[in-house]
């Protein structure tokens, strides 16, 4: 066995899977939340695999959850009631630990293009960089620090959600504003989401048994957070998301792109603070803004219901999906393929089949009932005459980031 504990930490939550890497399944998987708030939640799931490798072959035992409420004060806490979890239901840390600890990190700059080693000095550049993520990377390092405590014994390593962008030529990552103040504030598009476009446009040339350097993808991760990349030959060469997170698809609650004037009008006219305008772009504006939920689900059953708003928000979503998907075959020449992953994109049909059905001009033919199908798992919904082979591709981030962290560990 070679257990791969991976944490993906957030300012007052962190969650947590160690995985398998010799089979590459879930052992256990688990999240602390309500860090610092009076009553803190710690779930942790053990996973049939670990249940049938402890308890000999039962393939049919269920994954077991227990749930805690207790006062957790901060990440090293909540690692602690992590540490307790595992030794109380299992799988025993003791007796196998893990060989590697992996670490989301949300932003790497224009500095961190690989996995890395976690040291003193990493960790510095890690804070030096919540410069550009000011809410994502403290949490992340508040996790690395408590994680490094907990296992002072195994190589850390770091993930960026960036790296994968690191292959943008400067065409695609420059806004074109004064160029001195763009180098002197580090402004440019960086990209996110990089860990789940590389495992997608990877596990989708693998799937069609084709060399992933051969072929044009273009991927939709269509989550709360949404982002959409061309890859070409495995590497990104444009990505809709920019220097934050904000840039790009309509999201649930983020507004995606918008005409940067329309904040100055809010700051003159309505009085708006920096703050304000913050809050209203990234946590007021979206589906939210728009339909009154972020979750596609209650959306489509409005829309049933005939509500206005929600068709609207509904069509707002899709048109700038199929302005994306235009854009991008442009920047690639065509594609091979188109991936859909992520909660929206792997559960919502009607968002694919909107997002692609004036494409048949660049050879995209989705088959409607592949793409209705409730079939899980990766999968092919274009039909068999399409030029373009489309996909559903269920992501997972933590395998990636398991992959990535053992890549660094046993090189
Ligand atoms: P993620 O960020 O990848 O976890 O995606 C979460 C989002 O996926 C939710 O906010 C929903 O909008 C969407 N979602 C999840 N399940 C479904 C489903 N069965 N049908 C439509 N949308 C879904």
């Amino acid at each position: 066995m070679t257990p791969v504990l991976v944490i993906n930490s957030g300012s007052s939550s962190f969650k947590y899977q160690l995985l398998d890497m010799d089979t590459e399944r879930t052992l256990a998987s688990g999240l602390v939340e309500r860090i610092g708030e009076p009553v803190g939640v710690a779930r942790h799931t053990v996973h049939a695999a670990a249940l049938a490798a402890a308890d000999g072959p039962a393939p049919a035992v269920l994954d077991a959850t227990r749930t805690r409420e207790l006062p957790i004060p901060d990440h090293t806490a909540g690692f602690a009631v992590m540490l307790d979890a595992f030794a109380a239901h299992g799988p025993s840390l003791a007796e196998t630990p893990p060989v590697a600890v992996g670490h989301r990190v949300v932003h790497g700059g224009a500095r961190f293009f690989e996995p890395t080693l976690v040291t003193p000095l990493v960790e510095i550049n890690i804070d030096e960089l919540s410069l550009l993520a000011p809410l994502h990377n403290p949490a992340n390092l508040a996790g690395i620090v408590a994680a490094r405590a907990a296992f002072p014994e195994v190589p850390h390593v770091a993930v960026f959600d960036t790296a994968f962008h690191q292959t943008l030529s400067p065409a695609a990552y420059t806004y074109a504003i004064d160029a001195e103040v763009a180098a002197s504030h580090r402004i440019r598009r960086y990209g996110f989401h990089g860990t789940s476009h590389k495992f997608v446009s990877e596990a989708a040339a693998a799937f069609l048994g084709r060399p992933l350097g051969e072929l044009k993808q273009i991927v939709f991760h269509l989550g709360n957070g949404a982002s959409v990349t061309a890859i070409d030959g495995g590497r990104s060469i444009d990505t809709s998301m920019g220097f934050t997170p904000l840039e790009g698809l309509v999201m649930g609650t983020r507004s995606g792109d918008i005409d940067p004037a329309v904040l100055f009008q809010l700051q003159r006219r309505a009085g708006m603070s920096v703050d304000d305008l913050d809050d209203l772009l990234n946590k007021r504006s979206g589906l939210l803004g728009l339909a009154g939920s972020n979750d596609l689900r209650d959306i489509r059953s409005a829309i049933e219901r005939g509500e206005p708003r929600a068709i609207l928000a509904f069509e707002v979503y899709v048109h700038r999906l199929r302005a994306y998907a235009g854009a991008y075959l442009a920047q690639l020449g065509g594609a091979d393929v188109i991936s859909f992953t992520a909660g929206v994109g792997e559960n919502a049909p009607g968002v694919r089949a909107g997002a692609l059905e004036t494409l048949g001009f660049a050879g995209v033919e989705i088959d409607h009932a592949r793409n209705e199908s409730a079939e899980r798992g990766i999968r092919i919904i274009s039909t068999d005459a399409s030029a373009v082979t489309v996909l559903v591709v269920p992501t997972d981030e933590e395998l990636e980031i398991a992959r990535q962290t053992l890549s660094v560990a046993r090189p």
